[in-house]
């Protein structure tokens, strides 16, 4: 087993509104691959953070009639407050105005940029859309408008600096098709080579300090222009290594990694894995070496949007439901490919239906059996004795790790679930309450839920902390039963109680 060091990043949101469900669905996946990798034994750097140079920011900020960093402050605080109701296990945070880390990164990369001879002054006129900060061709439009935003875009002419990414067309296409930059799923990756394929356009990489309002980090030696804020914002994955400031860090966690991880929604694909990693190449560092990408939520059939139309506040819906159910929700119930639909109904139902009486019930008959019929003792020499786990818990961890290895976190919970199943349709056609009378298969059912709560670590990591204080012995003594789970109601006003479920009493 190689015990490399692995960087996993997720993308930095822009932050003129407060979260959505969209970011904590990016948030949660990308901390179950933290939590996986390091428990197969690799030192992991999990980062996040936000981008508060867009200019996106500075019109909200403008039409909340506040100053641009105080705008920023209020709406990034939220974003790095959402590790505690989804129990992220984030190692860093960089947040671009006013990490003193960020500018320097951000320079160094533009001037190793500019000595490679791949950035070069010219005028451009272009279709631009502020909610993409990006330049569209015609072509790219539908009937006119942003395909991402439904907006018509501007006009824009205007003499601006471009990355001469032309060049670097070959290099991208031969590292995706070798594999050494891996895009998963494998139709975004053919996304991409199609692209590539169609011809690559020097782009523009600056913008004017007046459009931009005089926000964003200036381009070194040219005060007239500042960084387009998409350089910018890729940048943060070198800057906050120490890139122009650490280079230790850096070699370990960027140079040195042997993964080097960006997950992504469907949106900024392009974005990642054609132009940062063209950045890269022109700066003579290592690329990426996996794309992991996401397709979207929709709340109650509606788009999310940040302004004006669905939203659904992450930290809220923890305090009403509880960071399991989320979790379990983002993960068990999004499909691989393909948008999906929040409604509290399906959270609700998914919570209930597979956590508080699939898994919740389950662990409580073994450990209310063990007490009732063996006082709560298991023997020491089978405490920590292997257990026959079954054929689901000996499946279980190769197909997490190839369902992780693609970002196919459906089909990696549906691992975890498999052991809960086959247990409980062991204990009912076993009735080991019968056995258990016998001394016999008690502990090792104990042993079968260790294992469960240890699986489930990276998907729940505070349900598998409680599953694993209940089925552990202290003394040689199982603690009595209590409920690992609470029962959501659908109606979140009549708030989930901690009850003791019925099948603590079907023994
Ligand atoms: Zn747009």
């Amino acid at each position: 087993m190689t015990t490399a060091p692995i960087y996993l990043t997720t993308t930095i949101p822009y932050v003129n509104a407060k979260p959505h469900l969209g970011h904590a669905l990016e948030l949660v996946q990308a901390d179950v691959l933290a939590r996986h990798y390091r428990r197969r034994g690799h030192p992991v750097r999990f980062q996040t953070g936000t981008d508060d140079n867009s200019l996106k920011n500075v019109l909200a900020a403008d039409a909340a009639g506040v100053g641009v960093q105080e705008f920023v402050d209020a709406n990034a605080e939220a974003f790095v407050a959402l590790a505690g109701p989804l129990s992220l296990s984030v190692d860093d945070v960089i947040r671009t105005s006013s990490d003193p880390r960020h500018r320097a990164g951000v320079e160094r990369l533009w001037q190793a940029c500019a000595s490679a001879g791949d950035l070069y002054r010219r005028h451009y006129e272009g279709l631009y859309c502020v909610g993409c900060e990006a330049f569209y061709a015609a072509d790219e439009l539908s009937s006119g408008l942003c395909p991402e935003h439904g907006v018509r875009p501007q006009r824009v002419a205007e003499e601006n600096w471009f990355f001469r990414l032309s060049r670097y067309a070959g290099r991208l296409r031969d590292e995706i098709t070798a594999g050494r930059l891996r895009i998963e799923p494998a139709g975004r990756r053919n996304e991409v080579l199609a692209f590539i394929a169609g011809g690559l356009a020097d782009f523009s990489v600056s913008r004017s300090t007046e459009r931009a309002h005089g926000w964003g980090i200036p381009v070194p030696g040219d005060p007239g222009q500042v960084i387009y804020v998409w350089w910018d914002a890729l940048g943060n994955y070198l800057t906050a290594l120490g890139y122009g400031s650490d280079e230790a860090n850096l070699a370990r966690w960027w140079t040195g990694a042997s993964r080097r991880v960006h997950l992504l929604g469907k949106g900024v694909l392009r974005f990642h894995a054609v132009y940062w990693p063209a950045m890269l190449a022109s700066a003579g560092l290592p690329l990426p070496t996996d794309i992991i990408v996401h397709d979207y939520l929709t709340v109650e059939g509606r788009k999310i949007s940040k302004s004006g139309g669905a939203s659904v506040d992450p930290a809220a819906l923890a305090g009403e439901y509880g960071t399991d159910a989320i979790r379990w929700w983002l993960l068990r119930d999004v499909p691989r490919i393909g948008d999906a639909d929040f409604t509290r109904e399906r959270l609700v139902h998914k919570a209930n239906d597979e956590l508080a009486h699939g898994i919740g019930n389950l662990v409580n008959r073994v450990v209310a059996m063990i007490g009732k019929y063996r006082d709560g003792v298991v023997p020491p020499d089978r405490e920590h004795a292997p257990v026959s786990v079954g054929r689901a818990g000996h499946r279980a961890p190769a197909a997490i790790d190839a369902a992780l290895a693609v970002g196919d976190f459906r089909q990696a919970t549906a691992a975890v679930w498999a052991i809960a199943e086959e247990a409980n349709r062991y204990i009912s056609q076993a009735r080991p309450w019968l056995l258990a009378r016998a001394e016999r298969d008690g502990d090792q059912e104990a042993g079968r839920h260790r294992q469960l709560a240890d699986e489930l670590k990276p998907f729940l990591p505070d349900a598998a902390a409680r599953i694993a204080r209940q089925t552990t012995a202290l003394d040689g003594v199982l603690p009595p039963a209590q409920p690992v789970f609470a029962r959501q109601e659908s109606n979140p006003a009549a708030s989930a109680t901690f009850s003791a479920s019925a099948s603590c009493n079907e023994l």
